[in-house]
């Protein structure tokens, strides 16, 4: 295995560990222990853990651990630990890192569990979060302070895909020496370049793109190893959210198909985006690489194309909004993202009800606005489903 290889062999070999047998295929260690041969090797094991060896599936498993090996390679980071959710990684990252005390710069766009945890649950075991506009740098300037032990955000924003400058906002956290986790789900391992380009710490719904099938809740955290084996591991292994071997043995076949899912979603949301902009029916069309996107370049550089989600603002506000989805045909309602299956949701009444219409409006969550993630179907298609529900819309 060669770290020289690009993405796409990574995503295929990295991490690869086959027993006797030589199985072409990842083998499911469904095992929840591993046997010692005798009393004393039980006790070197828990003294010192080998590479091959393991101890209890809650701390490890070589399933697992081909997946946690496979996407570190594939990120361009020195460890991995796969959680049992993708929301289980964001908890974990945070509250393994933080005590009483600390101070957390955060984004304000953000998945509304990951608020959640920022605004409800950090502040109830004392840490103290600053939540900024997160593609204003002067603002992330304005609120980092010398004791700021770490920044949070979600690199494109859910559901206005918003992009976030890592690179600028890392230097800010690291002049203070606060470490940076990045939400990297609307990136995906495949445009993510995070790590090189200043994150200390990425975080991934692997549920999303990465099993790309809907069959699977799971996530993981990446980092330097000194991270993952010291700060988080510890945390994670003794509270209980790993990942099933069963799941981590989807999410390596995930892996394998990731780069040609993702491409071809990009592919077809690009091409969407760009004939649904300027529609009568519609108050905007949100798609990173856009020449209406105020982060169109910074999306470039960053990530290199735009991804696989769109989010469109209905004429007519949420009656509107509501008869485009439900006059839709191919596109399915739902709140997953990243499926081989397109999916609409209407963030205002379903993942971001929980706000406040304050809130709404300041995260531009519009009664009207809709957030598609395009599957891999047939772009014409798709495109002739969306123009058909917008006709349906703006007969009302
Ligand atoms: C879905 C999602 C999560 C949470 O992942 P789960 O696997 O559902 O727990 C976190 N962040 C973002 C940006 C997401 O889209």
């Amino acid at each position: 295995m060669s770290d020289n290889w690009k993405k796409r062999t990574k995503a295929v070999h990295g991490g690869t560990r086959r027993s006797q047998y030589g199985e072409m295929s990842e083998a499911i260690f469904m095992t929840q222990g591993f046997v010692y041969d005798t009393a004393e090797a039980a006790e070197a094991r828990f003294q010192q853990v080998g590479d091959d060896e393991f101890i209890y599936a809650r701390y490890g498993n070589p399933t697992v651990r081909m997946f946690e090996e496979r996407i570190a390679m594939l990120e361009g980071a020195e460890d991995a630990f796969a959680t049992a959710s993708g929301m289980a990684a964001v908890n974990g990252a945070l509250t393994s890192l933080l005590k009483s005390g600390d101070h957390v710069v955060s984004a304000r766009a953000l998945f509304g569990s990951c608020l959640y945890i920022l605004e409800d649950v950090l502040g109830r075991f004392g840490v103290q979060v600053t939540f900024v506009d997160g593609t204003d740098l002067d603002q992330w300037k304005a609120a980092i302070r010398p004791d700021t032990k770490a920044v949070f955000f979600e690199s494109v924003s859910n559901p206005t895909l918003e992009v976030v400058d890592i690179a600028g906002v890392s230097d800010l956290a690291h002049a203070v020496g606060a470490t940076v986790i990045v939400d990297n789900v609307f990136a995906t391992p495949v445009y993510s370049n995070a790590i090189e380009q200043g994150a200390d710490v990425v975080v991934y719904s692997a549920t999303k793109h990465i099993d790309g099938q809907g069959r699977a809740l799971g996530g993981v955290v990446l980092g330097t190893r000194e991270f993952i084996r010291k700060t988080l591991e510890p945390y994670l292994k003794h509270t209980g959210a790993s990942m099933s071997p069963f799941n981590a043995w989807l999410m390596l076949k995930g892996l394998e198909t990731l780069s040609l899912r993702v491409n071809a979603q990009t592919n077809s949301a690009e091409l969407i985006s760009q004939a649904l902009e300027g529609h009568p029916g519609l108050n905007k069309v949100l798609y990173p690489t856009l020449d209406s996107h105020p982060q169109k370049a910074l999306c470039l550089r960053q990530m290199g194309r735009g991804g696989t989600m769109i989010s469109l603002d209905i004429k007519g506000g949420q009656a509107a909004a509501f008869a485009f989805l439900n006059a839709l045909d191919v596109v399915l309602i739902s709140n997953n993202l990243g499926d081989a299956k397109s999916i609409t949701t209407h963030p205002a009444t379903t993942t971001h009800q929980r706000l406040s219409p304050e809130q709404k409006v300041t995260l531009g969550i519009t009664p009207g606005l809709v957030r598609i993630s395009i599957g891999i179907e047939d772009t014409d298609d798709l495109l002739a489903d969306l123009r058909q529900a917008l006709d349906a819309a703006a007969a009302l």
